[in-house]
């Protein structure tokens, strides 16, 4: 068992869903945490990461930094997913590496599997097959860094090790119309027609998609428990188990955010993949389980989109 307390812990990517849902996690944990902002530390220049790491001296280290979006944002803005995710993940755990750091956790996503996997999709799927097009400029940028992590395991024994979420939502996430994931593009487009007294909402794509969802607090949970008890050159998926098609998840939002009206679905719009179910049997194994049902969880991810971010928005 790894002890993270009296650790140095760097999160990388603090201001995101999971870096700040991680922060909050480890406040339990007794080690300090060390964080940069954007204005103090370019995660895509070598030299600055390594300077900064090298002066903070931290014992762990979490990427959790990355160039997130949904289907539309990855789609259209294919160099920052693939050129800054390259960037940022090779100068956290290259800097990591020199500076000898003794645990680092990378996180990826459930986009890095061939389009057309087995379902529930297992750890040894990976690379087995083409990538779904919309998300893999993303993808191919977070398998190189599970193979980085991979490598320097392998040539100089450094323990990096890998996690794999499902589709994620809650506080902290990004509410932007055209670049967020389905959860929070759903959430304030239903928010927004109860408010004006839109009569129907629009779902992107057929509504037949099927995903998996789980809340950002469980991540949290996992990557802290992965931390203290994993040690493989192996990544590990993390889910719930929990795979509905995009109309029952947008129905469920539209029950979260208490919206009366009708949904449309917009044909023109891509699905992406048709199936991302994750199988967690790994993590199952190790002993750790999801907590949070996904109404409890929606219903508090709006309840933190009307304390913080709605009036922003
Ligand atoms: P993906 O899981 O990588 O495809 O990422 P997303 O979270 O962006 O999209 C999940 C699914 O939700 C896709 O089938 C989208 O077509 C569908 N979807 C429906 N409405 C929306 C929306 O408003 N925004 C996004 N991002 N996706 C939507």
């Amino acid at each position: 068992v790894f002890d993270l307390s009296g650790k140095r812990v760097f999160v990388a990517g603090h201001r995101g869903m999971v870096g700040s849902a991680i922060v909050r996690r480890l406040a339990s944990e007794g080690c300090t945490v060390l964080t940069a902002s954007r204005s103090e530390l370019d995660l895509t220049n070598q030299q600055a990461v390594h300077d900064w790491m090298a002066a903070q001296a931290p014992e762990v280290v979490i990427v959790a930094a990355a160039k997130v979006g949904g289907i539309n944002a990855n789609n259209t803005l294919p160099v920052d997913f693939l050129y800054d995710n390259l960037m940022i993940e090779a100068n956290l755990i290259h800097a990591a590496h020199r500076c000898s750091v003794q645990k680092l956790l990378f996180l990826g996503s459930s986009c890095i599997y061939p389009r057309l996997a087995p379902q529930p999709i297992p750890e040894e799927a990976l690379l087995t097959g083409p990538l779904e097009p919309t998300n893999e400029w993303y993808a191919v940028a977070k398998i190189a860094g599970i193979k980085l992590c991979q490598a320097y395991r392998r040539q100089y024994g450094r323990d990096f090790i890998s996690a794999m979420p499902t589709n994620l939502y809650g506080p902290g996430d990004n509410f932007h119309p055209l670049h967020s994931h389905v959860p929070a593009a759903l959430m304030r487009r239903f928010h927004e027609a109860r408010h004006t007294g839109a009569e129907q909402v629009e779902v992107w794509g057929t509504g037949t998609p099927l995903r998996e969802f789980l809340h950002v607090d469980d991540m949290a949970d996992a990557c802290v428990f992965l931390l203290k008890s994993y040690s493989d050159e192996q990544h590990v998926n993390v889910g719930s188990g929990a795979e509905l098609t995009i109309a029952a998840f947008a129905q469920a939002v539209k029950e979260a955010v208490g919206y009366q009206g009708k949904l449309v679905f917009d044909h023109s719009k891509p699905d992406g993949s048709p199936r991302k179910l994750m199988s967690s049997a790994r993590l199952h194994g190790l002993g750790w389980r999801h907590k949070i049902a996904l109404p409890d969880g929606l219903a508090q991810a709006y309840r933190w989109f009307l304390d913080n971010a709605a009036e922003a928005r």
